[in-house]
């Protein structure tokens, strides 16, 4: 949440930071702002998206070689001007931007009124531009300063700063948000993801909780934030390119991530089939593989769409392995002093592996003994880095708010998962053949259900006006269902609830009525015949069905107002495929609404506060 950049270097730093700032807006728009030094610190800032930002700039640009630029999602004050980061210390000698929260910014601030300090914001974030310049006066010194402040803060953060009492520096701090340095030629950008510094280097440095950099045009120091004692770190060399990061022809990056996926779940696949040995090869998990197979529990965590990932995942593990898995939403788990024995495993699932409750869930497992995998996307990030080892998803980068590639991928892994360790358990080489075939056509299905988008687009245009939806499905299938409610909410605000299809008597059904489009996920599998009957309950109602279901089902088609057709594969990884209809359906209604699909209201993507 929230996007950081900063530069120092010989050019001209504002265009770097505007630009830099339009690949991270997907992480927060709320406002954006910048601080560029030159003499003098100067700052603009506007509520809003980086658009004003730009227009701002525009106007009235502003020169210097050394600066920092911000999105912001709001936690604390409204999304004002005023609230807008960078923020300054009294007299504009000290501009800070800040990724997180400073948990104890209100003592923090009450302190500093006392000793006479005033502030201009509402924010969290001032209080420690406050601070800084407090004990800048006290040490003359912007290093010292900058470390000993952030020693008296309680919280999650990713900062950078600048400042005109030390004009040819760079400071930048991580603890729980993400912070990259990239490293040019005589120049430094730091983000707090890669796609704003991929246009100008690939040679990335990732600051560990902790950890602070001082950051000149030519050198750069890295260390420890509790003792001062400086860290080696290790470069790395970012994989992606910028085409991934751009919308290439598409009128949204959610739609082109949408047409991503058969190469995406290729990726999630490539290298990992095992065709001689009937099984799955995954690299990640060799030295953990005796031990995962062995397991009693696994637990999996993770938040959000990635949460419905897990839900599949526990059906397909139980299902095909026969280990016992159990799924918790990662911010539940951490605070409800959950039962974590040496003999689990916790497996978190994320997108960003940035994911803050995730990241804060994984640690408390770690602390009670557990070993700990990850399933993400990005490589290098903290859940990567902090597990003792995992799967990678290799979606490619994810931009649009709300995910798509990125969950079928991960369907994908925990499927691979499930197969490796069903193969050294209880599935035959035979079995195992047949999912292998079934895993290497999945892509060309994807292909195809995606080329009929224009018959979702047509079907959306009944729905644009409806004010709730109902999604039901049932096994595999229902967390498919949660997952369609959960992109109807998200991007075109009407108000969706998912449910296990059966659950619908126990209460939903209440809703039913002539006005209630309900969709339901129908492939012709072992619970098929339950499912026709919720149908038959909601017609029996009035209620207006959609159906998902298998090519060549003629018997449904009397029962639904809508039929979309997809392909048939193995019932286990029907969720691959199903879920494709639903986001297509999320995305054309939400266009039809006007609603911003890639920057929905009051959210923002990789989630680094609690
Ligand atoms: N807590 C800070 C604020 O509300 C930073 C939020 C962010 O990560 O954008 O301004």
């Amino acid at each position: 949440m929230c996007g950081i950049v900063g530069y120092i270097g010989e050019r001209e730093a504002s265009s770097i930071l505007l630009n830099g700032l339009k690949h991270l807006e997907y992480r927060g728009y709320d406002s954006a702002g910048v601080a560029v030094i030159n003499s003098e610190l100067t700052v603009k800032k506007k509520a809003g998206k980086v658009s004003g930002l730009d227009i701002l700039l525009q106007t009235d640009p502003v020169i210097g070689k050394v600066g920092i630029g911000h999105t912001r999602w709001a936690t604390h004050g409204a999304p004002t001007d005023l609230n807008a980061h960078p923020h300054t210390d009294s007299d504009n000698n000290i501009a800070l931007i800040h990724n997180g929260i400073i948990e104890n910014y209100a003592a923090l601030k009450k302190k500093l009124a006392a000793d006479g300090c005033s502030f201009k914001s509402e924010t969290d974030t001032e209080v420690l531009v406050v601070l800084i310049r407090a004990f800048y006066d006290e040490f003359g010194n912007m290093a010292k300063a900058f470390r000993y402040a952030l020693k008296q803060v309680v919280g999650a953060y990713g900062i950078a700063m600048v400042s005109t009492f030390d004009p040819d520096r760079l400071f930048v701090a991580r603890n729980g948000s993400p912070l990259a340095i990239g490293i040019g030629d005589r120049e430094f950008i730091v983000a707090s993801d890669a796609s704003a510094i991929v246009q100008h280097t690939r040679q990335v440095v990732y600051l560990d909780d902790g950890e602070m950099a001082v950051i000149e045009r030519d050198r750069y120091v890295t260390k420890r934030i509790d003792d001062d004692t400086p860290v080696d770190k290790e470069v790395e060399e970012v994989v992606f390119d910028l085409a991934e990061i751009e919308k290439g022809g598409y009128n949204h990056f959610m739609l082109k991530e949408i047409f991503e996926q058969p190469e995406a779940i290729r990726n999630a696949m490539r290298g990992r089939l095992d065709l001689e040995a009937s099984t799955v090869r995954l690299g990640g998990l060799m030295n953990v593989i005796d031990r995962l197979r062995d397991a009693k529990r696994l637990i999996i965590i993770a938040c959000g769409t990635s949460f419905h990932a897990g839900l599949v995942g526990e059906y397909l593990i139980e299902g095909l392995a026969g280990i016992p898995v159990e799924v918790e939403y990662a911010s539940e788990f951490r605070y409800r002093d959950p039962i974590i024995t040496k003999e689990d495993i916790v497996i978190a699932i994320s997108q960003s592996g940035e994911t803050i409750d995730t990241l804060a869930a994984l640690r408390e497992a770690r602390n009670r003994g557990a070993m700990t995998l990850g399933i993400v996307n990005v490589v290098s990030s903290s859940i990567a880095r902090q597990t003792d080892a995992g799967v990678y998803s290799h979606a490619g980068p994810e931009i649009g708010v709300a995910s798509t590639k990125a969950f079928t991928s991960q369907l994908m892994v925990l499927a691979l998962m499930a197969v490796k360790l069903a193969r050294m358990k209880r599935m035959s080489a035979s079995e195992g053949r047949t999912i292998l075939k079934a895993l290497h056509e999945l892509p060309e299905k994807v292909e195809y259900t995606l080329s009929r988008h224009e018959q979702v687009k047509e079907i959306s245009r009944a729905y644009a006006e409806v004010p709730n939806f109902l999604y039901l499905g049932r096994g595999y299938n229902y967390p498919v269902a949660l997952e369609g409610a959960l992109k109807l909410k998200e991007i075109s605000y009407i108000h969706a609830e998912g449910y296990p299809a059966a659950e619908m008597k126990h209460g939903p059904i209440a809703l039913i009525d002539k006005n209630m489009p309900v969709v339901f996920i129908a492939p012709q599998d072992a619970v098929y015949d339950k499912v026709i009957s919720n149908i038959e309950e909601v017609r029996a109602r009035n209620g207006r069905v959609i159906a998902i279901a298998n090519e060549g089902n003629r018997q449904i088609e009397p029962l639904a107002e809508h039929v979309i057709y997809v392909p048939e594969t193995l019932p286990f990884l029907s969720p691959i495929i199903n879920v494709l209809p639903l986001q297509l359906l999320s995305y054309y209604v939400a266009v039809d609404r006007g609603c911003n699909v890639d920057q929905p209201r009051n959210l923002a993507k990789s989630v680094t506060v609690e």
